[in-house]
């Protein structure tokens, strides 16, 4: 029997890695039997294609590139110049952008640019012109104090985490918290909608350089037309983090209002999302911040991945095919599925809905923690993760929500038929999933209690599920 194309290289990929090291090569091999066997609802993933996938396997991860493209600090980067321009070419063409920046290593580095070239744009200081030509993880704690004080404890306001913001934009766990004074809006304790008249007020008293928009966990879609209204009205560069929805504006599902390329300043984004790319990142802006931009290497990133580049030049070149528009629809009807689904079986969701890639269930509704109702879906064969609801009684660890998201299932084919079989299984499982105690007996945010029995049912009946729509298709590793 001859192989296709896609078989004959993988498979020739693991004999060669397999000579070296087998075990690595068995957790390759094991990764795409879990990813097969798996319902998975985790809504920032997703599968790239194996064009993208083998694109990142070669001499390209070799070569050295700082610099950007035709002005490097190290030579013989021709092909680096070729990929990278490519990966720019597409991503302008389709976003709709005057610059890409597609050397960012993920999401959070795209962040660290577009955060440094703002400020470097908008404010005079010394110590940040010193910082440029350093590594910033060579500055000292003093440094970086004097460096905040230089820039004048420059503020961000941006979503809040418990509405579905991302650590990124300002918190304490990321440097971004301690970089700028920060300060949030939530969303509407009642409709859970984000009320753009409280962020206008917000922004006038907090006087913000930077208004950041985008999230991770926030089920509805976004207005930048406001946002840029309110970011002009006090004079703040408007930033977007479009990490988790750039696969719904590449397809045009996002337009207008809801597009946020031509509203921004500058916008961010992760590539392995709802995009279905390499995992990493990029930035998107105006001829104005381009300069800046462009200095993300060395300013804030170490030197460019030019096998990932790759990659991305060849899944923003699939993002461009017709198809996607129709995927990047499909993710969005799949969510609306799966959330008539669960509402139909009287779960609780945030914000009653849902307008993009995602549905965050709270899970009190079932009398659960997040972190229980997580591990009661994984027991049935449902990857989830637990996710911060509004206003959370339960915090960040243990939280009392759950978020689902669709790009990765919709790339395998499923449906809406399929999503209203996936509701019910969820339903089933945190239905009969029972809160758990301490061993004194105390009431217990992480212990549950489910019928393994039940357990085995649900994960037989998702892996019935999944066997229609095979993961990987043309891929056959014997
Ligand atoms: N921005 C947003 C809105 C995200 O949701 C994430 C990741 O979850 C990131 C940035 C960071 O992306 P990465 O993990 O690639 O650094």
């Amino acid at each position: 029997m001859s192989l296709n194309a896609e078989s004959t290289a993988f498979r020739s990929a693991l004999e060669v890695i397999r000579a070296v090291e087998p075990r690595v090569a068995d957790a390759i091999g094991a990764e795409l039997a879990d990813q097969r066997e798996s319902l998975k609802l985790i809504a920032s993933e997703n599968y790239a294609s194996p064009a993208t996938l083998l694109a990142m396997g070669n001499w390209f991860s070799d070569k050295y590139a700082e610099g950007t493209i035709g002005r490097r600090f190290y030579a013989g980067c021709q092909n680096v110049d070729t990929v990278e321009a490519l990966a720019a070419e597409h991503a302008k063409e389709l976003f709709g952008a005057a610059h890409a920046y597609v050397q960012p290593h993920s999401g959070i580095d795209a962040n660290l640019v577009a955060f440094w070239a703002i400020l470097a744009d908008r404010v005079e200081s010394p110590a940040l012109k010193k910082a440029q030509v350093r590594q910033v993880n060579d500055l000292t704690e003093a440094d970086w104090f004097a460096l905040r004080r230089e820039l004048g404890n420059q503020r961000m306001l941006g979503m809040s985490l418990d509405a579905g913001g991302h650590l990124t934009h300002g918190f304490r766990p990321n440097i971004s918290g301690k970089m700028f004074d920060q300060r949030s809006y939530g969303t509407d304790p009642v409709t859970g909608l984000i009320d753009y008249d409280k962020v206008a007020e917000a922004a006038r008293e907090f006087k913000p350089l930077i208004l950041v928009a985008g999230y991770s966990a926030y089920p509805r879609k976004v207005n930048f037309r406001i946002m840029r209204e309110i970011a002009d009205s006090v004079g703040a560069t408007f930033m977007v983090d479009m990490a988790h929805f750039a696969g719904l504006v590449a397809g045009k599902v996002f337009t207008g209002d809801f597009d946020p390329v031509p509203h921004a300043h500058i916008v961010t984004t992760t590539t392995h999302k709802s995009l279905r790319g390499p995992r990493g990142g990029m930035v998107l802006c105006g001829p104005e911040l381009a300069d800046q931009v462009d200095r993300g290497c060395p300013m804030v990133l170490g030197g460019p991945l030019p096998h990932v580049m790759a990659a991305k030049a060849v899944a923003l070149a699939e993002a461009r095919w017709p198809d996607f528009a129709d995927y990047a629809q499909r993710i969005v009807d799949n969510a609306q599925a799966l959330a008539e689904g669960l509402l139909r079986r009287g779960a609780k969701l945030v914000t009653g809905g849902t307008d993009n890639h995602l549905v965050l269930i709270d899970v009190s509704g079932y009398g659960l923690t997040g972190r229980q109702a997580e591990q009661a879906l994984l027991d049935s064969g449902i990857v989830t993760n637990r996710n911060a609801v509004p206003q959370d009684p339960n915090g960040a660890w243990y939280t009392s929500g759950i978020r689902i998201g669709t790009p990765a299932l919709t790339t395998r084919g499923l449906g809406g038929t399929e999503m209203d079989t996936t509701a019910e299984l969820i339903h089933t499982v945190l239905s009969q999933t029972k809160p758990g105690s301490n061993a004194d007996g105390t009431p217990s945010k992480a212990k549950y209690v489910l019928d393994p029995a039940l357990a085995e049912t649900v994960s037989k009946q998702a892996s019935d599920l999944l066997s229609g729509f095979p993961l990987y298709p043309a891929v056959d590793l014997g």
